[in-house]
């Protein structure tokens, strides 16, 4: 193994997660391999269809959170826009209902002004609990949670998790991406090679071997990658237990936020934006304004919070649009996901963020992970930037230490 190889990183998975940690592994000096088993973006690519740009599912960015921070670090200047919430309406006992403005002034306010803090340790549940208010406040405060997290049950989501992703999201807003989140991988993929990383699509990793000073990536061709530091960024925990030589001890984590989605490309100006009330269910159109959709054509993202089985979930997803004032004339392309992983962990409302695993997997060294279920910092795509460029950092500090002559072999 030459001195290249031997300062080498390797990061496996190219969604927002590996990416992040290639880009910030190879601006710190390190040579990078960035092993992409399909084509670069995971859940963030978008897809082209008739013209339309359809995220996987609904897709929006917190503005100022630690995605937003560590992509203007990496020279990102994303364009988007803010959703088109003016007029929101509701679906409560099967009808579509204006949202009260003064049931969610009063949600605002107590979400504006709870110490997320004191609410560590406890269920979202409670928290809503605690407010006193009436049902249809209280069906407004679970519709707003549900827009923040993703989380449609609330006695499983940690209160303080929810408290923050509300403020943030009500402080300082959301982004629809002009052009779709392709373009946030693209920005990334193009940060990780200006600073000298490889990227490799369709070059799926299948195991990690070798020891501490001197790992062997393993690929599906049978090409054996050597490399000082590892970072696993390649999905969800069973994909990454998977690849890793050792036993990670994370114990139990939680069940998987998920979700159905029904994406349309539709002829016209489209409907505005619907949540349910007293159902998880989210509509919203993406575009106009933003380049999602050719001109006089709209998009709109349509989701059930939580999927179970799909013909049921489509036939809801279908009854939504058709309340918002979709007709099947203005359809111009839809595609149906059932059964999306919207991030990989919810922990527990216990232990918070805190119940998720560290970057560093404990053990021989120089083995990191990655992802929107990694460290104690961020929710979805926050999450998978964070740990990304955590992961990304911690490999690039890491410099073997030999164990006397004799490296330590795990496999
Ligand atoms: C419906 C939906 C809505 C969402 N909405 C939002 C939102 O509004 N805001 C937000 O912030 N986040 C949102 N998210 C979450 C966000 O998309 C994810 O958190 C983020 O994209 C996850 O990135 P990741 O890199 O952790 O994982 P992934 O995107 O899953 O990437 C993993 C990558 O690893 C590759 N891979 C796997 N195994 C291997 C292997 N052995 N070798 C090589 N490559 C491998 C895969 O092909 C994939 O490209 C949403 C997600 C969904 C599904």
């Amino acid at each position: 193994m030459g001195n290249h190889d031997n300062d080498r990183v390797v990061v496996i998975g190219a969604g927002v997660a590996g990416l992040t940690a290639a880009a910030t592994a190879a601006r710190a000096g390190r040579p990078v391999v960035l092993l992409e088993g399909h084509e670069a973006g995971g859940r963030a690519r978008t897809d082209q269809r008739s013209g339309f740009s359809f995220n996987q599912g609904p897709h929006a960015l917190y503005r100022g959170g630690p995605a937003w921070r560590t992509l203007r670090d990496l020279g990102l200047h994303l364009r988007g826009h803010r959703p088109p919430l003016r007029g929101m309406r509701g679906v409560r006992a099967g009808q579509v209902v204006p949202v009260g403005g003064r049931q969610v002034a009063a949600v605002v306010a107590k979400l504006t002004g709870a110490r997320p803090s004191a609410w560590a340790g406890r269920s979202t549940r409670e928290w809503v609990d605690s407010l006193g208010f009436g049902r249809e406040a209280v069906e407004t405060a679970e519709m707003m949670v549900r827009v923040a997290t993703y989380v449609a049950d609330l006695d499983r989501l940690p209160a303080d998790l929810a408290l923050r992703q509300g403020r943030q999201g009500l402080v300082h807003g959301v982004s629809y991406l002009d052009g779709g989140w392709g373009t946030l991988v693209e920005g990334l993929a193009g940060a990780a090679t200006r600073a000298g990383a490889t990227l490799r699509r369709h070059t799926e990793a299948r195991s990690i071997t070798g020891g501490p000073a001197d790992w062997h990536v393993v690929t599906a061709e049978g090409e054996t990658l050597h490399a000082t530091a590892v970072v696993v960024a390649a999905g969800g925990p069973a994909a990454a237990r998977k690849l890793l030589p050792v036993d990670p001890h994370w114990g139990e984590l939680g069940a998987p936020v998920t979700a159905a989605c029904l994406d349309l490309g539709l002829r016209g100006p489209g409907p505005k934006v619907v949540f349910g009330l007293d159902v998880p269910w989210y509509l919203s159109r993406h575009c106009p304004p933003g380049d999602l959709a050719p001109e006089g054509s709209a998009l709109a993202h349509v989701l059930r919070y939580g999927a179970r089985d799909a013909r049921a979930d489509r036939a809801e997803l279908v009854d939504l649009a058709r309340m918002a004032g979709v007709r099947d004339e203005h359809i111009v392309e839809d595609r149906f996901l059932a059964h999306m992983v919207v991030t990989h962990v919810l922990p527990s409302p216990e232990r918070g963020l805190a119940g998720r695993p560290p970057v560093v997997v404990p053990g021989p060294g120089g083995l990191f992970v990655a992802g929107d279920w990694v460290g104690d910092r961020g929710w979805l795509a926050d999450a998978a930037v964070a740990s990304g460029r955590s992961a990304g950092l911690l490999a690039a500090e890491f410099r073997a230490t030999l164990q006397g002559d004799d490296p330590v072999r795990v496999a």
